[in-house]
This record gives C-alpha cells, structure tokens and sequence, in this order.
C-alpha cells in the first residue's frame, strides 16, 4: 500500500518519539492512504493551529479493512489465550513506556490539560493490562447435566470481526477499552476514532504493531464516519459493534445493525445527578461538585448536569460551589490549567443557548456565564443557580463547563426527579445516612451509583448505562463477553 500522504508538520510537536505520529491508516499490517487520495485537516482547539492532515479513506477502503480483519480471525481467535495475552501485555507496557508522548499528542489535538491526559492514557492502559489477564482465564462453564448419559458444556468464543468507533472526547481509553477486551476475547477488529482526534489512535495502532499483533487483527480506518462505518453496519462479516458516543448517533447504529443482527455495546450520552442531602459532610460535596463538573472540561459523558441540593444547604452549597468554579484557571492544555478549550465551536454555542435559556427563565449566574479570553473555544467555569424544572439545561446534555443547581424538598421529590430523563448512566448522591444511601441507590435508574466520591471507574468495575445511555457493559469480564457467543454443547457417549 502507497504511502500516498507526506508526514503532518508535526515533527515539532515535541514528542521523545515522533515515529508515534502517523498520518495514515493502518489496515492489514501496513499504512495506507487509502485509494481516494483525500485527507482531512486536524486543529489544535486551543490555538486553531494545523496539526496535520489525516487519510481520509473511502467506502471501499473500509470494506477491505474487513476483508484483513476477517482473514486473521481464524488464527488469531484459535491462538492460544496466552499468546493473545502476552502481546497484550506489551502493549500495555509500550503504552506506558511512551506516556509522555501520547498524552502531549492528546492534548494537542483534543485541548485537555496535560495532567488530565495522562491521567487518561493510564487510564486506557488498565484496560489494556486487565484484558491481559482475563484473556488467560477459562471460558469453559460445566453444568450438571439434565439428561441421563450426556455431559453438559458452555462454551464462549469469540463472536467474528468487532467494529469500534470511537469519541473525542477520550480518544485513547475509549479505543484501549473496546480494542482490549475483543483482541483478549479472541476477535479481530476495525476501529474507527472521531475525525476530530485521529493522531490518538493512530500512535496506538503504531504501539500495537511494535507489540506484534499480526497483520489484520487490529485495524484502525479514518475518514469521514459515514463513509467508514456504514460499509461495517452492512457487512455481515462484522459481528459486534461497540459504540461510545451520542445517543443519537448511538440509535443510527441500532437501527442499521438490525440488518444483520449484530451484537451492540453501545455507550452513550450521560444527565447525571448530584444529590445533596443536608447531612452530608459539605466540604467535600463542594470538592467533589466541582470533579463532577469541571473535569475534561465538562465534556464528559460522566459529567454532573443537574445538581440537587437539600433546602437548608442550598444557599450554602450554591455560594461554595461558585467560589470553587471561580477559582479554577482555563487555558491551553499544555500549561495544565483546570479547565482546557472545548472542542469545537458547537460545543461553546452549546453552552450559551443553555445559559440564555435558563437566565430567560429565571436562574442566577453565579459565577462565569460567557467565553473566556483565552481564545475561542475558550469558556468561563459557569455556576447556574434557580434553575427552573423547565430549562433546557435540566433536560439536555450539556458537555461543558456549565452546572445548574436547583433545590429540593425531600428524597421521594429528588428521585423521582433525578429519575425523570431518558438517560441513565451515573448518579452521584452525598450523604451520611446509610439507610437513605441503600433507598437511593436502589431507587436511582442509572448503571452506576457514586456515593459521597465522584471518581469510581476502573477496569475491573462494568461500566455503562441505563435507559437510552447505552446497551451492555465495558470493563470487568462483562466488557469482554459482550464480543463472545455463547455455544452450548451437549455429548452423549453412546
Ligand atoms: P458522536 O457525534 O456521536 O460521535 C461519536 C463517534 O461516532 C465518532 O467517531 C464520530 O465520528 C462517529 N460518527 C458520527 N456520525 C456517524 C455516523 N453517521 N455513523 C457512524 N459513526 C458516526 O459523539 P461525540 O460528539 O463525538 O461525543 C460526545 C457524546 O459521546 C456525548 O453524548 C457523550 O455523553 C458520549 N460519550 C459517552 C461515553 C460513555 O461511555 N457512555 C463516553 C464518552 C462520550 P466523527 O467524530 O468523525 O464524526
């Protein structure tokens, strides 16, 4: 394959390891520009800065990064699972060998601060380094048979081809965290990343080839997301597809692997709750108020978006939240600040309509409420107060640095109203009550409950959401049996 597409400018990106910088797609052990000779520009959010220009590979292109994914299935899903885990293991290992790199090439080109980054590159690897080890473990179940003469097996293997595609906003972990789990469960896989943040992906596909995946097993395509991943919802070669990312992109993708009923993981968009009763210990319900916020620069799908707080904190935990969020510093991501640029401009319009909108009907800003100086993807840390059941903000996503908080009046009102959203993923809830901890916690319609902490992801814990945030889990042995099939075998010995 050609190596059509010069080098980006980004020998001066400042890496120990600039050969981690690619340009092309990697299909089938090579580097490829694919066939239509197009490549897509790739900016710096926090400067506008060109970093690069990318392969944009066409339809066809795409088909034939299955066509290698699915000539490699045969041997590598009958290698044995300590061979799968030992090229794991160097990954993980390569990984974090080049941290630094990979977190700079992060924060270039999706704007989070640097320690932010590295915090998510270690992150990614964990999942990287558990699917090691889980991909040793038996996936043979005995069951006491039910039939006179006959022994009773269940056998789990790998399901085929996985599709991954991935968001911006975590660009490496939400790839190590599919790609992990399926290459340990015995699949070969065709990844797509976001336009947006392509060089992420592409430094660990280079990774992975230095680890000795063979040619085939780990793909990584970029262009345009229709023109890529439409060929693989068609495809019926393709047998899972995981997808992290919006809610509405997220049920395209459902709707189109109905054709040929594929097996789906898919995370998507997050509303989380933070509740906050007034027994809680509110020094660090504000410290934590502010995690569930602020961090990725309120682009994450964990993000708080609504914020409950019990009538006689409320003015309280209101003017301490501010104080907070008024203290964080913003700017480019390579000067570490709290908060990093958004990603695109979207994203900060996004920002604005929900503030205006909640203003027009009656919150408070209390601190922040408009761009920031530092540029213009730039945005103040934000802390809306009063904010009506009826805004926009209470009922939307916001992915970014905007909180709203509202108060409540008893624990049967403020669950069924942290309840009352179509998505599911996380709930955050303060308090010192065990028992109101074991009611909430079993009342809450969200996948994942965090009681006085805000930070509790890892990859041993399944992740994922309720409702219309997603379908199956990722991490924990669930992560890599969401790209298996469950075979039941039967013998009788006559
Ligand atoms: P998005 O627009 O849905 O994009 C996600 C991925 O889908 C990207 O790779 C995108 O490619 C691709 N895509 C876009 N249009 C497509 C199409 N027609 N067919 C197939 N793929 C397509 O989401 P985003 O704005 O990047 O990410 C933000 C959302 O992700 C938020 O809602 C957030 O809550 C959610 N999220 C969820 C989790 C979770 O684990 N539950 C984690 C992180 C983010 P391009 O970028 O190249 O268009």
């Amino acid at each position: 394959m050609s190596l059509a597409i010069s080098t980006p400018k980004t020998t001066c990106w400042g890496l120990s390891d600039p050969s981690l910088l690619r340009s092309l797609a990697y299909v089938g052990g090579c580097w490829t520009a694919g066939t239509g000779g197009i490549t897509s520009a790739v900016t710096n959010p926090a400067d506008d800065g060109h970093l690069g220009e990318v392969a944009s590979l066409s339809g066809t292109d795409s088909a034939a990064a299955v066509d290698r994914a699915q000539a490699a299935f045969p041997e590598w899903s009958l290698l044995l699972p300590q061979h799968r885990s030992s090229m794991l293991r160097r990954w993980f290992e390569l990984i974090i060998e080049h941290r630094e790199d990979l977190a700079r090439i992060m924060t270039l080109e999706q704007g989070k601060p640097i320690s932010e980054a590295r915090g998510e590159i270690d992150y990614g690897a964990s999942f990287v380094e558990f699917y090691a080890e889980e991909a040793k473990r038996p996936n043979i179940e005995s069951v006491t048979s039910h039939l006179p003469d006959a022994e009773v097996e269940v056998w789990r293997e790998p399901v085929g081809v996985a599709a991954l595609i991935t968001p911006w906003n975590f660009p490496s972990a939400m790839l190590t965290r599919k790609a992990a789990a399926a290459l340990a469960a015995g699949c070969t896989v065709v990844a797509h990343p976001s336009a947006e943040t392509p060089f992420s992906a592409l430094a660990l596909a280079e990774l992975a080839e230095r680890a000795g995946f063979p040619a085939g097993v780990f793909n990584v395509v970029t262009g345009s997301a229709p023109a890529v991943v439409e060929p693989w919802m068609s495809d019926p070669r393709v047998r899972a597809v995981s997808f992290t990312g919006s809610t509405d992109i997220g049920k395209l993708l459902y709707s189109q692997a109905a054709s040929t009923v594929k097996r789906l993981v898919l995370e998507l968009g997050g509303h989380a709750p933070f509740i906050l009763f007034s027994d809680a210990d509110l020094d660090l319900a504000v410290s934590e108020a502010v995690k569930a916020k602020f961090a990725t620069s309120g682009q994450d799908c964990l993000g708080a978006n609504r914020y409950f707080a019990e009538r006689p904190v409320y003015e309280a935990f209101c003017s301490r939240f501010a104080d907070e969020a008024a203290r964080l510093t913003v700017g480019p991501g390579l000067d570490d600040p709290d908060i990093g640029p958004l990603m695109n401009e979207k994203a900060v319009a996004k920002q604005e309509e929900h503030i205006a909108d909640a203003v027009a009907r009656g919150a408070r800003v209390l601190t922040g409420g408009k761009r920031h100086e530092s540029g213009r993807l730039f945005f103040q840390p934000t802390v809306l107060c009063d904010v009506p059941h009826d805004a926009l903000i209470l009922h939307e996503e916001t992915f970014g640095p905007v909180a709203a908080v509202t108060p409540f009046d008893s624990e049967e009102e403020v669950l069924r109203r942290a309840n009352d959203t179509e998505f599911g993923l996380v709930a955050y809830l303060h308090t010192q009550d065990p028992r109101r901890i074991f009611r909430a916690s079993r009342t809450l319609q969200f996948g994942m409950v965090a009681v006085n902490r805000t930070k509790v992801t890892g990859a041993p814990i399944p992740f994922g959401g309720m409702k219309q945030s997603g379908l199956e889990r990722e991490g924990s042995r669930l992560g890599l049996e969401a790209f298996t099939e469950v075979k039941y075998v039967c013998r009788d010995w006559a």
